[in-house]
């Protein structure tokens, strides 16, 4: 798709980012969402080009770009394998909240291996007893002379099963003070006490979904990021941006879907002409592109906005809760369009639908996307989801 507003340098990142799509990820996705972890060579491979973080700034690891650069390039990856690119959406999430809100230590050791693809690092903030609620939590973080000691559980976490370290939202104060009492602390999951599990998900496997335990953690004061019950607003900030990368992986993993399915329907004959002859088979693909046309160019705008320091919270619910939910629809639609082919692990489509469905719960449902949507409209209705 055609950005106008991209200067000289950003043409050239998306350049990379689709030529590094096209040429090193092409056709594996299939290949690629049995496997249980990304290839680390390949993350490696992605830091040198500059294509998993370069929001962050200069000083520690990236290139200072703007967010809509960051969203270009989760489409360009996105386009070709949407687990891949769930790299390139968690990491300027969290290496964002890392570099706004960590110590200099922190920054200078952790951005710069988290830009170079050899550390992931999880967001953990849901909980068993449930995610949209997430201010609520209890994991315990318990003050000690020398740090704090960790006991609870984190679950749902991407990257749970595969990560090095872990933004971690424990409570410190009372569970009366709600989201005043979260603190946000880095945590490496290499310590004594912590215990990490795989889920068996239905979609995006590499990412390798997981739980995170947390069993008397000893971890010095210098894990703490800023102070002691800021960790909540923290990380609320930081998910306006991912909402929007999110939406761009789902249009993405759509427009692939549907691009193939005009091809389809030009190659395919039937009753003895190509099935584009029909309208009934056009006029969905014209609806679907038009969908995904008016998606991007509003998740674009809502990153602009995000560039200009301009609130933009609004539109990134908005989008995050249209795009994997019509993205789901989409997809399922080319895939019913390439007839009996397009029921098989030969063809993608039901991969990337799936995969396209989980986002409709990661980083919020649809739903709380909704509720938020309407108290920026209306104001809030006494419900505390930020
Ligand atoms: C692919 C994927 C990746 C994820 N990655 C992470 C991660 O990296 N880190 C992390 O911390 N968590 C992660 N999660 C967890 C995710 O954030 C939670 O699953 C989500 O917030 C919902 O929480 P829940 O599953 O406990 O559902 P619940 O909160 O129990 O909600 C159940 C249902 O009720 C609906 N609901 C709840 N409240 C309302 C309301 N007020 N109005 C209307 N409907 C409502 C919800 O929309 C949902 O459909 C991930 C989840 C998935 C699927």
């Amino acid at each position: 798709m055609t950005l106008p507003w991209l200067s000289e340098e950003e043409l050239f990142i998306k350049e990379v980012a689709e030529r590094f799509a096209r040429e090193r990820l092409g056709d594996s996705y299939m290949e690629r969402s049995k496997q249980e972890e990304l290839e680390p060579e390949l993350l490696r491979e992605m830091g040198e080009l500059g294509l998993i973080a370069p929001t962050i700034s200069e000083e520690y690891g990236g290139i200072g770009a703007s967010s809509v650069v960051q969203g270009v390039i989760c489409e360009a990856l996105a386009y070709a394998d949407i687990n891949v690119s769930y790299i390139a959406m968690t990491t300027p999430l969290i290496g964002g909240v890392i570099e706004q809100h960590g110590s200099e230590d922190m920054k200078a050791d952790i951005l710069p291996r988290m830009a170079a693809g050899e550390l992931i690092v999880q967001l953990g903030l849901t909980e068993p007893r449930g995610g949209s609620d997430a201010a609520n939590l209890k994991l315990k973080a318990t003050k000690t002379d020398d740090g704090y000691i960790l006991n609870g559980e984190k679950t749902s976490i991407t990257w749970g099963a595969n990560g090095h370290m872990c933004l971690l939202f424990a409570r410190t104060g009372p569970e009366s003070a709600a989201a005043h009492g979260v603190s946000a602390f880095l945590v490496p999951l290499d310590l004594p006490g912590v215990t990490c599990t795989r889920f068996d998900d239905v979609g995006s496997r590499p990412v390798g979904r997981g739980s995170v335990f947390f069993d008397d953690v000893e971890i010095p004061k210098t894990a703490l990021l800023g102070k002691e019950g800021e960790g909540f607003t923290k990380v609320m900030e930081g998910f306006d941006l991912s909402r929007f990368l999110i939406a761009l992986q789902c249009v993405a993993t759509a427009q692939a879907s549907v691009n193939e399915t005009w091809q389809y329907v030009q190659d395919r004959e039937v009753f003895g002409r190509p099935l584009a002859k029909f309208q009934g088979t056009t006029f969905p693909l014209a609806e679907h592109d038009s969908k995904l046309a008016a998606l991007r160019a509003l998740c674009y705008q809502g990153l602009a906005m995000r560039d200009k320091g301009m609130p933009h919270t609004k539109e990134a619910a908005m989008v995050k809760w249209m795009a994997p939910k019509w993205g789901t629809d989409i997809i399922h639609e080319c895939l019913v369009q390439h007839g009996h082919y397009g029921w098989g692990h030969e063809m993608p489509h039901m991969q990337r639908m799936i995969d396209v469905m989980g986002l409709q719960i990661g980083d919020g449902t649809s739903h709380i996307m909704k509720t938020i949507v309407a108290r920026e409209t209306i104001g809030s209705i006494g419900v505390a989801y930020k």
